[in-house]
């Protein structure tokens, strides 16, 4: 059995409300993603024109046309608002009221004016230049989540091409006035692209909010939460069966005698060390090396394709900067200073836990020497013999 046109809009509608019930289902669950929300809107809107512009098929009337589309230009532009926010995270109101009214404006006329032909030229028309925009804005995100961006660019250009077939058949018939809703394989076309598309839309708008939850949760686990930088497993992860070559350094560093800071100005100004000390790492290695929160006060860097000199000055010129930092506490002003440990590989199968206990070493080399220095562990991997190559004091 066929189905006609109606039915297939009304199947269009239900469908649409489904997706709306699952999506807010979705986004009050976690409200995070909020452009989920304004999809929500957009469907609740579209489903209304839908279920208008369905009524509108049964028994034509200039006022139910123009009910139909005012809410179908309302929740298309609100699609592309919501793929705007998606890839920008701006609020998306404000650019929904400027669509709508851009697209409401000219074609409301048309369609209460007796030239409905026209109006639904111009809807169609609208309707896809929004679609292919939206497509256009998953396809500027979609190094996020290639796949799932791939699917709904498709998905969305698809649907604004099949928008254009309607609106170039109504134009190719110089159908400028109709008294009822078009009515030709274009818009047969139209509604099954429609009805594949926003199941598939629906299934991936999902996807994608799950992709950014895990990125998400990825993000955090690798993440120091006071500074910002790896914490001990990212860096772990990210070198987990690399050998370290003699052309890379681990550095660590140890901010000196940071229990008596805590004891004596308080937790909370511990704290502020400690990021204040991040974000000379993150200045002095130049934002491009690997960069951990090792716990407590204890970071590593690894710094590849470098010399020892120059290593021995990264690591001394961050000290230096370090120790030049006046950090205020109320009235009194606190400065600190930090030791520093290094050591290359020798060969490729030098395995970073290794080299990071040499650092180790060196570093516990430099606090015995007095603190507020950097020691290198010598070529052959004995701490021991090592010289004091770098005094940071001033
Ligand atoms: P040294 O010069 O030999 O390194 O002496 P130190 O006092 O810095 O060394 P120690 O390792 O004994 O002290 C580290 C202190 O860091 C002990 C611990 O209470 C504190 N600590 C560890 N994690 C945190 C943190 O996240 N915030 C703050 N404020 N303190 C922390
Ligand atoms: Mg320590
Ligand atoms: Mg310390």
């Amino acid at each position: 059995m066929m189905l006609d046109y109606n039915s297939l809009l009304l199947a269009l509608g239900f469908s649409a409300t489904c997706l709306m019930v699952t999506l807010l289902g979705t986004w009050v669950s976690r409200r995070t993603d909020s452009f989920l929300l304004t999809l929500v809107v957009a469907l609740f809107f579209i489903v209304i024109g839908i279920f208008v512009y369905s009524s509108y098929t049964l028994e034509a009337g200039f006022l139910r046309a123009s009910f139909a589309y005012t809410f179908l230009m309302i929740g298309f532009s609100m699609i592309y608002a919501a793929s705007l926010q998606f890839r920008t995270g701006r609020t998306p109101w404000k650019r929904s009221i400027i669509l709508s009214v851009a697209t409401i404006v000219p074609g409301l006329p048309l369609i209460s004016g007796g030239l409905d032909g026209l109006g639904f030229i111009f809807m169609n028309a609208a309707t896809a230049l929004l679609l292919i925009g939206t497509g256009w804005q998953y396809w500027r995100a979609r190094a996020e989540a290639p796949g799932p961006l791939a699917g709904m660019v498709f998905l969305y250009v698809l649907s604004g091409i099949s928008f254009a077939l309607c609106a170039a058949v109504l134009i190719q018939k110089r159908q400028w006035v109709l008294g009822h809703a078009p009515d030709n394989w274009a818009e047969d076309l139209n509604i099954a692209i429609c009805i594949a598309g926003m199941s598939g839309i629906g299934a991936l708008s999902l996807a994608l909010h799950q992709w950014r939850l895990a990125a998400r949760h990825r993000h955090e686990a690798n993440t120091d939460a006071l500074t910002g930088l790896l914490n001990r497993r990212a860096l772990f992860d990210h070198v987990a069966g690399r050998p370290v070559g003699s052309r890379t350094a681990v550095v660590v560093f140890d901010i000196d005698r940071f229990k008596s800071i805590n004891d004596e100005h308080g937790h909370a100004t511990g704290d502020a060390v400690i990021r204040i000390f991040a974000e000379e790492l993150t200045t002095g290695t130049g934002g491009q090396q690997t960069v951990a929160r090792l716990g407590g006060e204890e970071f590593a860097v690894i710094l590849a394709n470098i010399l020892p000199g120059r290593a021995e000055r990264v690591a001394g010129d961050i000290a230096r900067s370090f120790a030049a930092r006046e950090i205020r506490i109320g009235e009194a002003v606190l400065r600190c200073t930090v030791s520093a440990g290094i050591a290359f590989g020798t060969q490729e199968t030098d395995s970073f836990d290794a080299v990071l206990s040499l650092a180790d070493a060196a570093l516990y080399q430099a606090k015995r020497n007095g603190r507020n220095r950097v020691e290198m562990a010598d070529f052959l991997h004995r701490v021991e013999t090592v010289e004091t190559r770098t005094n940071v004091s001033p």
